[in-house]
């Protein structure tokens, strides 16, 4: 069996914050209690929305918490070749096709059948231009989310945390962006392609994405990609009862006190550890982490490896 492995998967849209902080940690500690290597990848493919000179900034957020990457971090926007290759293979199979469809038009055709769209819900593609394009330009590229035999995609799978769970995609969903009409990579598409070729056995991440896996497995499986074991941490809320984020007002943890910093982040996760500095907190994390979240058969091996 190949050496387990996770990593942290930032969008470099802003620095870490009390939320972010506590994703990299459960990945981090969970790779550690495995003995795998734990990586880094920039998630830069919505280049619109990234700020330049955050990665950097990011990674010496990480560096100061004492999370020091494994293998050198990778850049999502390097790697269009890549997803050109993935989206190619699909495409080769007639698992993909151009839409015209713009979210405007996507909204009109739901509405045409009496369906509004709920505040944060998701747009369900409507198929539109599964029989072509009508003459229309293609803007985006679309997974068909059905099978063969016109049945849903309905994908289950144990969150490590959370348990069992399941989504019909196909109902939930529909068929997805694998590219988007601006021409860059949708993030479906980037996670499942790095998640593979860096080898990541074990996906620690928020609990806001949880809802992204099914397509991923779904997408994992129509490239014969290998799945992962999947564990979504709890979420940091604002004092609205939001997700924590930098549009309601979250700030950069202060990454001059970094123990405060991961007690902070390890009480969220239900982390019971001590020590007075950042190595030695951070070794006892790993065994509390262990104590929750690893079968014992898996932990075998471990070893409290902290650099
Ligand atoms: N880049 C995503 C984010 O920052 C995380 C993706 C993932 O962990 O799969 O929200």
């Amino acid at each position: 069996m190949s050496r387990p492995a996770g990593r942290f998967a930032p969008s470099p849209t802003g620095p870490l914050h009390a939320g972010s902080l506590v994703a990299a940690l459960a990945s981090w500690l969970d790779a550690r209690a495995l003995n795998g290597r734990w990586l880094v990848r920039i998630e830069d493919v919505d280049t619109p929305r990234c700020v330049a000179g955050v990665d950097a900034l990011i990674l010496a957020q990480l560096a100061a918490c004492g999370l020091h990457p494994d293998e050198p971090v990778v850049w999502q926007s390097q790697r269009g070749a890549a997803y050109l290759a993935a989206l190619q293979q699909l495409q080769q199979r007639g698992m993909v096709f151009p839409c015209a469809c713009s979210r405007r038009d996507i909204e009109a055709a739901w509405e045409t059948i009496g369906q509004v769209r709920t505040r944060h819900g998701e747009l369900v593609y409507p198929g539109t231009c599964r029989l072509g394009l009508q003459g229309q330009p293609a803007r985006a590229q679309r997974l068909r989310c059905v099978h063969a035999d016109g049945s849903d995609v309905i994908v289950g799978w144990t969150d490590r945390r959370l348990g069992p769970q399941t989504q019909n995609v196909t109902q939930a969903i529909g068929d997805f962006v694998l590219q988007r009409a601006d021409g860059l990579w949708a993030y479906q598409l980037a996670v499942v392609v790095d998640d593979a070729a860096q080898g990541i056995t074990h996906v620690v991440r928020g609990e806001d994405i949880a809802d992204n896996t099914a397509r991923q497995i779904h997408l994992q499986r129509q490239l014969g990609l290998p799945t992962p074991q999947y564990l979504h941490t709890p979420l940091v809320l604002a004092a609205d009862g939001q997700k924590l984020s930098k549009q309601n007002g979250a700030s950069a943890f202060d990454s001059r006190d970094p123990l405060a910093a991961l007690r902070t982040a390890g009480a969220v996760l239900g982390i019971k550890a001590h020590g007075g500095t950042v190595a030695d907190w951070l070794a006892s994390a790993v065994q509390s982490w262990a104590a929750m979240f690893v079968p014992t058969i898996s932990r075998a091996t471990a070893q409290p490896l902290v650099r």
